[in-house]
């Protein structure tokens, strides 16, 4: 049961990501920001749209979906805790619950921070976890709702999935979360490494998401504020790990 993932780059920056599963023809839509280039995904592919899967409520994730809803109309699967500011969803999940796609299991994680109410889906068959605006490549959304302590909480989440998951974020940010990061771990060779390499992708035009968790935790400033190294780069030794990321999300907002 071979799980494809593709991925659809949508709007300016955004990305949207395909789920298929050949063996029952079942394709599952992770966020809709855009209908057309989603559409001819699926059209180039021979595929049709069963589920979509929606991370938060923000518009540059949801605003595609009304003219797929009709064209396909899939099952639309979103959080529990946001079905108020969500579009109609016709199941609604939380924190810790699992349910079926095409035969494979996708698992739940509240990861509030970004917005609260927002989630990831984990789907083990496909070593792939969704994380949108929560665990982007080498950052994190930006706190427009939740706490740091929330987001420290979120993040420490999918940090523990296995190293090579394959970690599926929102935006293609990266390059500039590549600069704010070289501010925080100067020294980090992985993440020289990887800043380089990111700036050869885009130069050719190439996306640079999605990541493998094993890089983001070697690079990624957010996921390491419980490094005593890092505590001590930015002068906060002693600090949990909390405060350690708030200040480098602090830090963040200001760069
Ligand atoms: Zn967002
Ligand atoms: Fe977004």
């Amino acid at each position: 049961m071979p799980l494809k993932l593709v991925t659809v780059p949508c709007l300016q920056d955004n990305y949207a990501f395909l789920l298929h599963e050949s063996d029952t023809g079942e394709t599952a839509l992770v966020d809709a920001p855009e209908a057309a280039p989603i559409q001819s995904a699926l059209e180039s592919r021979g595929w049709k749209l069963t589920h979509v899967f929606l991370t938060h409520h923000h518009w540059d994730h949801v605003e595609g979906l009304p003219p797929l809803r009709e064209a396909w109309s899939p099952t639309v699967i979103g959080a529990k805790a946001d079905a108020g500011r969500l579009p109609d969803l016709d199941q609604q999940v939380s924190e810790g619950e699992s349910f079926t796609f095409a035969g494979h299991d996708v698992l739940v994680f509240d990861v509030s921070g970004h917005t609260v109410g927002h989630i990831a889906f984990y789907v083990p068959d496909a070593k792939a976890v969704f994380t949108a605006d929560s665990l982007m490549a080498l950052g994190c959304g930006r706190l427009f709702e939740g706490t740091p302590e929330q987001m420290w909480a979120s993040l420490s989440k999918l940090a523990a999935l296995p190293a090579d998951t394959t970690v599926c974020s929102g935006h293609e940010y990266t390059a500039s979360n590549a600069a704010f990061a070289l501010t925080v771990e100067p020294e980090n060779s992985a993440l020289i490494s990887r800043t380089e390499a990111i700036k050869a992708a885009r130069q050719a035009g190439e996306p640079t998401v999605p990541s493998s968790l094993a890089e983001e935790l070697a690079t990624n400033p957010f996921l390491r504020a419980n490094l005593p190294a890092v505590k001590a780069g930015i002068g906060m030794d002693g600090a949990t790990d909390a405060e350690v990321f708030a200040e480098i999300r602090r830090r963040k907002d200001n760069f």
